[in-house]
């Protein structure tokens, strides 16, 4: 069981805790254990209905009616109640997603000063005068889209609800927000601190459910104004399809295959540990995840063999304990990653970490793998696997490498390491991702930079500055005065 002090068995709507009006629950999963954390509402195609309609409401009343800079205040004040709440969400986060107390700190620390930069973003969004014809002015406004809907996915869920309700509630939207049915608390918590924060009824919905009913009701909904989606490809597909059928703009942040590139010149001892923990943090459950690292040749067994000393010192076990890795997030996504680790030649496993002995065994653990000699297009080198593995690739040169970094479907986000600054700027521009990292990879999360991908890593932006314009709509004014 877990503390909570809202009761999860209800959906958020129109600022009131409701009961899901089919009546039914799902049970909430503690990965590292297999035990039962709580029940949680199974919101249906009603709850969708009365979510968008008290989003809807909140538009024209309050919320709508709230100045540029009392939005920001609100969303800063959120912040600032989000991190003194640190020790209740991440320890909720822990046992709700499996993942280290520190990484779900850190979460909880993203999520805060996503409502700080929002919160400070807020009043500084501004149109422009644009030169015409005499007689005339002319200017543009950027206005909400209106209910904004907002689908995200179990791995990360305070850092992307704060990226993307952030950005939305900052420009004026009204949210209703369908979190992933395995890790749906501190969306909830989220809603409960907003609610105290001030926040205007109906200015945030959350409904929890089932993806295939909560979900396709509300990216369906014929009364929303945009959806923003974090997840998978195919899932993906599907919402893009439901927004082509009310004409709604459509932001997808979805998988990746994300390569760090190693040349000859560059230094191990720093790169080390960004190779490793971009490859196992979150135990490879992360979208931007450095799955394939690729290596110049004249440095593939030093590289191969100083990370295959890394992953033999990582330890697995529950997420309460705080080691480098948790548990998977389900039965069905270790089986998965087995799944894919199964399909290489055991030989080609170089290294692996260890699950601490006497985990619950009911808890989803799997030891971390390094995976030497696959071929480019080995479904190891091309597939998402979103789990803790990483394959290495040598490569003789810049075009090998540029080919084999760009020989997927994805676009996400790539790593150079090199001290040359002229390859620095040649290869940020041939690398076909939405986001490119100079000697670091992640920069520490980046809530100010803008994220999102290319080809089937999705398109649109979220985080910083940028997605404000996204999560807003331009209206040109004309004004003929003579
Ligand atoms: P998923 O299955 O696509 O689920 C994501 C969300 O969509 C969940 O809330 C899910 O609800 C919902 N959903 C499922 N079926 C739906 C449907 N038919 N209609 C509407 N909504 C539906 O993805 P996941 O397995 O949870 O997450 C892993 C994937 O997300 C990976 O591919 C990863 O790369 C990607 N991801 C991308 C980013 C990024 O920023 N680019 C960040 C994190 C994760 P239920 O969970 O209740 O089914
Ligand atoms: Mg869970």
């Amino acid at each position: 069981m877990v503390d909570l002090w809202f009761d999860p068995s209800k959906c958020f709507i129109g600022g009131h805790w409701v009961p899901p009006l089919g009546g039914q629950t799902l049970e909430l999963e503690n990965p590292s254990d297999g035990s039962t954390l709580c029940a949680i509402a199974r919101g249906n195609r009603e709850d969708v209905d009365a979510a968008v309609a008290a989003a809807r409401s909140a538009l024209n009343s309050d919320w709508g009616a709230l100045p540029a800079f009392e939005r920001g205040r609100l969303l800063t004040k959120i912040g600032r109640m989000v991190l003194e709440r640190i020790d209740a969400l991440a320890e909720m986060e822990a046992l709700d997603v499996g993942k280290p107390l520190k990484q779900a700190r850190n979460d909880v620390v993203a999520l805060a000063r996503y409502m700080e930069f929002y919160g400070g973003a807020a009043d500084k969004i501004m149109g422009e005068t644009i030169p015409f014809l005499p007689g005339f002015t002319v200017y543009t406004l950027r206005e909400p889209h209106g209910v904004t809907a907002h689908i995200v996915p179990w791995n990360y869920p305070m850092q992307i609800i704060g990226r993307s309700i952030g950005g939305a509630l900052a420009m004026g939207n009204a949210a209703v927000l369908k979190p992933a049915e395995e890790a749906c608390l501190t969306a909830l918590a989220f809603a409960d601190i907003c609610n105290e924060a001030g926040l205007p009824k109906g200015a945030l919905n959350v409904v929890p459910g089932l993806g295939e009913e909560a979900g396709a009701a509300l990216s369906g909904h014929s009364d929303i104004d945009h959806i923003s989606f974090t997840g998978s490809v195919p899932v993906g597909a599907m919402i893009q399809e439901a927004a082509a059928r009310n004409i709604v703009p459509v932001t997808l942040e979805l998988g990746g295959k994300s390569p760090q590139l190693f040349f000859e010149d560059a230094d191990l001892d720093k790169a080390l540990p960004f190779l490793v923990n971009a490859g196992i943090q979150n135990a490879g459950q992360t979208c931007s995840a450095a799955s394939r690292i690729l290596v110049h040749r004249a440095r593939y067994d030093e590289v191969v063999s100083r990370m295959a000393e890394r992953y033999a010192a990582l330890r697995v076990g529950p997420a309460m304990a705080d080691l480098d890795l948790g548990p998977m997030i389900s039965a069905r996504q270790k089986e998965v990653v087995s799944g894919f680790l199964a399909s290489v030649d055991k030989a080609m496993i170089v290294a692996e970490g260890q699950v601490v002995p006497d985990v619950p065994a009911k808890g989803h653990y799997l030891a971390p793998a390094l995976v030497a000699g696959v071929s480019g297009d080995h479904r190891l080198a091309q597939e998402e696997v979103f789990g803790p593995t990483q394959v290495v690739i040598p490569f003789d040169g810049e075009d090998e490498a540029i080919a084999i970094a760009n020989g997927t479907p994805f676009g996400l986000v790539a790593g150079l390491w090199t001290a040359d600054g002229g390859r620095q700027m040649r290869l940020a521009r041939r690398i076909r991702a939405g986001q490119v990292f100079i000697n670091n990879y992640g920069a520490a999360g980046g809530v100010e930079l803008p994220f999102g991908g290319v080809g089937k890593s999705g398109h649109g932006r979220e985080k910083g500055f940028e997605a404000l314009y996204g999560f807003s709509v331009l209206k040109t004014v004309a004004a003929h005065h003579g």
